[in-house]
């Protein structure tokens, strides 16, 4: 037998292969899934985070408390470590989107960056604002929205409407706000993607507003969908519902149009 036949032999990116092969889970198992080359669905607690794979990692989102550890394991899924995340997009300060940030940030030495108006709740010590519209129900969310508010965590890079940072060949800031005041959109000209973050609801197959009992200001939220059917994409991802992979810009532009009428 040849000495190159010997297992010892095999370059050790093969036999790191073959080990991950052995540890894979089966489809409906994984945390990640893939929505279009380069952005990866990652089911966190309580939403959807998304992964912004290239040479390095963009993170959006980080789910509920305790969704770190998953964050994590879908990294090991797609074979990737925390090292590889370079930067945490948050869309907004809901706690199931902020909610496992301090977490990650305890083990990923990626900057975070948040839209400018929500930053200080990021940031802050007290408990994050309660989302609720409705009075009575506010009032009964009130003690389990502080059982799992996740306390202060770091913002390292204030963004605004028309900010781009390197990310899948450009990556706009759209601010839309409505649900909350400092929402923000990730748009992606070259890939013809749109991460709406909860600007919009994908609800039974049918685009729609925000949930009007979390949004802040359905106004506000109705000229955000003007400005987003402006935008030029095939792809939209959404934080809690399934992606429409293509023909998305039309349907946003339908939906424009009839809450114009
Ligand atoms: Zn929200
Ligand atoms: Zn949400």
């Amino acid at each position: 037998m040849d000495a190159d036949d010997t297992p010892e032999a095999r370059p050790e990116w093969q036999v790191r292969l073959e080990e991950r092969w052995e540890t894979i889970k089966p489809r409906p198992f994984r945390l990640t899934r893939e929505v279009v080359p380069g952005v990866l669905q990652v089911r966190t607690r309580g939403s959807r985070a998304y992964l912004l794979v290239e040479d390095k990692i963009t993170l959006v989102d980080t789910g509920n408390v305790g969704s770190g550890l998953r964050i994590l394991e879908s990294l090991n899924e797609i074979g990737r470590s925390a090292d590889d995340i370079r930067r945490i997009m948050i869309t907004h300060s809901h706690v199931d989107h902020v909610g496992g940030l301090p977490e990650i940030q305890r083990h990923v030495p990626a900057k975070t960056a948040v839209h400018l108006l929500e930053a200080p709740e990021v940031e802050s010590e007290e408990p994050l604002p309660n989302p609720c519209q409705h009075p009575l129900v506010a009032r009964l969310l009130e003690r389990w929205l502080l059982r799992i508010d996740p306390g202060s965590a770091r913002v390292d890079l204030r963004v605004e409407d028309g900010d781009s940072l390197p990310v899948l060949g450009g990556m706009r800031i759209v601010h839309a706000p409505g649900h909350t005041a400092g929402s923000i959109s990730l748009h992606f000209p070259e890939r013809g993607v749109l991460l709406v973050g909860d600007a919009l609801q994908n609800r039974f197959g049918r685009l729609m507003l925000p949930s009007r009992l979390f949004s802040k200001d359905m106004e506000t939220a109705t000229e955000s969908v003007h400005k987003l059917a402006d935008l030029d994409f095939e792809t939209l991802c959404f934080s809690h519902f399934r992606p429409i992979i293509t023909g998305a810009g039309d349907k946003v532009r339908e939906l424009s149009k009839a809450l114009s009428a």
